[in-house]
């Protein structure tokens, strides 16, 4: 799944790219993807797209007529053609989701893999009339959002880290992966509860937060649609690679199992020694 530095990655791409340039096509191929009716897609034909924002994993394309705003949610991606083919597209045979046609000729495609599917596309006068923008919490590489500032949407959660790290209406962008990074760079148990973070705890997780998501979001900065989640897999430490070994102490990297994805940690950084339990076996056992 693309997370913040991936959809900020997509965000400049565009930016630099179709500003300027005019919608002469937008066909959803996927009816389900598309999540509002008014204004109709239509309203996009022949809008000049005026710029590219990024509201934590949400894309959102100003133009003279009404937004594009999309979410690829877990498979979804970008595919960007300098030359669109003319290819006709077979809504429901395909794992296209949205065609968009630029007047240079050029284009892209949002595509979804797998059978489930939840990648969104949101036709909007305001980016806030999409709901999840509406609930978004603060973006963790606002300026504004200092140390204090964090350890304030900590206070009194008697939730796990991992799970605030991730909750899209308390810290905006951040998904599975990059919690796991952030955890790691912490030398933090996913499974710590909010409210018991002493103030330096706080203090590391702010400081591994911003490091990793900054890195994240420079290593992604000005790579084309094709190559960032290659550099998103490059860049990760123990997310995506159990059974490896810890490049910061040498363990080796452990995961627990959900019911649809998985966490990873290192024991000797994160929990002192202690192997966590698989919760797709503890729930079997119940
Ligand atoms: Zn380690």
């Amino acid at each position: 799944m693309p997370e913040m530095p991936e959809v900020q990655g997509l965000v400049e791409f565009l930016r630099e790219r179709v500003t300027g340039l005019r919608i002469t096509r937008a066909a959803v191929a996927n009816i389900a993807a598309l999540k509002t009716y008014d204004p109709p897609i239509d309203a996009l034909k022949d809008a000049e797209i005026t710029g590219a924002e990024r509201h934590g994993k949400f894309v959102d394309l100003a133009t003279t007529g009404p937004r594009l705003v999309f979410h690829l949610a877990k498979a979804g991606w970008l595919r960007w053609y300098d030359a669109l083919p003319a290819t006709v597209i077979r809504p429901g045979k395909t794992p296209i989701a949205l065609r968009v046609a630029l007047s240079d000729g050029s284009g892209f495609d949002l595509t979804e893999a797998g059978t489930k599917k939840s990648l969104a596309v949101y036709v909007v006068r305001d980016p806030a009339d999409v709901p999840g923008i509406a609930r978004l919490g603060p973006d963790p590489l606002d300026p504004a959002f200092d140390r204090d500032a964090f350890a304030a949407l900590l206070e009194g959660r008697r939730t796990q880290i991992k799970g605030v790290l991730r909750d899209q209406a308390i810290i905006a962008g951040v998904g599975n992966a990059y919690s796991d990074e952030i955890l790691h760079s912490a030398k933090m148990s996913p499974y710590a509860l909010a409210s018991t973070l002493s103030a330096e705890d706080v203090d590391r997780l702010y400081a591994a937060m911003t490091e990793t998501l900054t890195d994240a979001v420079a290593a992604a900065s000005g790579k084309p649609p094709a190559e960032l989640k290659d550099a998103k897999r490059r860049g990760m430490q123990v997310h995506g690679r159990r059974g490896e070994a810890c490049p910061v102490c040498g363990d080796e990297v452990r995961s627990v199992f959900f019911a649809d994805n998985s966490l990873e940690y290192c024991p000797t950084c994160q929990t002192g020694g202690k192997i966590l339990a698989d919760r797709r076996l503890s729930r079997l056992l119940k």
